[in-house]
């Protein structure tokens, strides 16, 4: 299991699915021949032929005070999705997070980044075949534009039985355990939110400042690190890629050359990294 500290707060990737190859729908200009010209990518980010690794993974917070902090909750289980490969999900995923140190019941806060389908995915679990709160005594943080957006694309829905907003974000809601926040909110001394959009309209990646050490975790205004290389390459789920590409243009350069650790939502092992120059555009220095 991958763990880092900033300061006083650690952070632990707890890992639900790694794939090779079967990403080009997400970054669909990521061609195996491009990915090859990127030499940097190999052996982390991409195989020899030039298929990109991506993982899908949760990262478990633990900062002063006893927080107990989830930053996303993946795919899920028993989860009926578009997707094919996401779909009807048995993984261990809560085993290994307990085995991790985070029992369901002991965390506090539940954060999502946004509210894609593999960020939402374990809000929820399935009981008797009702979907109940994972996490039952955690506030979950979403934040208000993102929940409104997708609250208006799930009410114009007929078929809402492979809808991650019905199965994974409104039954939180409902046990009133959602606490809807600005894209800044300050979720304790060490950690806040910032907005980073265009993947989706309210899109936040989270702060990690610590004893002077400092970390950000994406989310997905980048999905894989060949977009450091390339920035302008948008993927196939960006809301707005105009916005998106200029998401990333500022925070590479915010970023570039200094100690602040990168740690990637969907980058595959070693997950975290350093931005540095690279010519005109970045790499990820692991
Ligand atoms: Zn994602």
């Amino acid at each position: 299991m991958l763990k880092w500290r900033v300061g006083d707060v650690t952070v632990t990737r707890v890992l639900e699915l790694e794939a090779t190859g079967g990403s080009r729908f997400i970054l669909p200009q990521a061609t195996p021949e491009v990915i090859r010209g990127i030499g940097w990518l190999c052996p982390h980010f991409a195989d020899e032929t030039g298929r990109l690794k991506m993982s899908v993974h949760a990262l478990a917070i633990e900062a002063p005070g006893g927080r107990r902090i989830i930053v996303d909750t993946c795919i899920g289980n028993d989860k009926q999705r578009e997707i094919p490969t996401w779909s009807n999900l048995q993984t261990g995923f809560l085993k290994d997070l307990e085995a991790a140190g985070f029992a369901r019941e002991s965390v506090d806060t539940v954060l999502c980044t946004h509210l894609h389908v593999d960020h939402v995915g374990w809000n929820t679990m399935l009981v008797d075949g009702k979907w109940v709160p994972t996490f039952p005594k955690a506030r979950y943080l979403i934040g208000k534009a993102e929940f409104e957006y997708w609250k208006r694309e799930e009410d114009g829905l007929e078929d809402r039985s492979k809808s991650p907003f019905h199965d994974s974000v409104a039954p939180v809601f409902e046990a009133g355990l959602v606490e809807l926040v600005e894209t800044n909110h300050q979720v304790c001394d060490e950690i806040s939110l910032e907005p980073t959009l265009g993947h989706t309209p309210g899109h936040v990646s989270v702060r990690i400042r610590s004893k002077g050490e400092e970390a950000l975790i994406t989310g997905d205004f980048l999905h894989h690190p060949c977009q450091l290389a390339r920035p302008d390459w948008a993927s196939s789920a960006d809301y707005d890629p105009d916005a998106g590409m200029a998401t990333r243009r500022r925070v590479f350069t915010a970023l570039s050359d200094t100690p602040v650790l990168m740690i990637g939502t969907h980058f595959a092992a070693p997950t975290a990294g350093r931005v540095v120059k690279d010519g005109d555009a970045w790499r990820l220095a692991v």
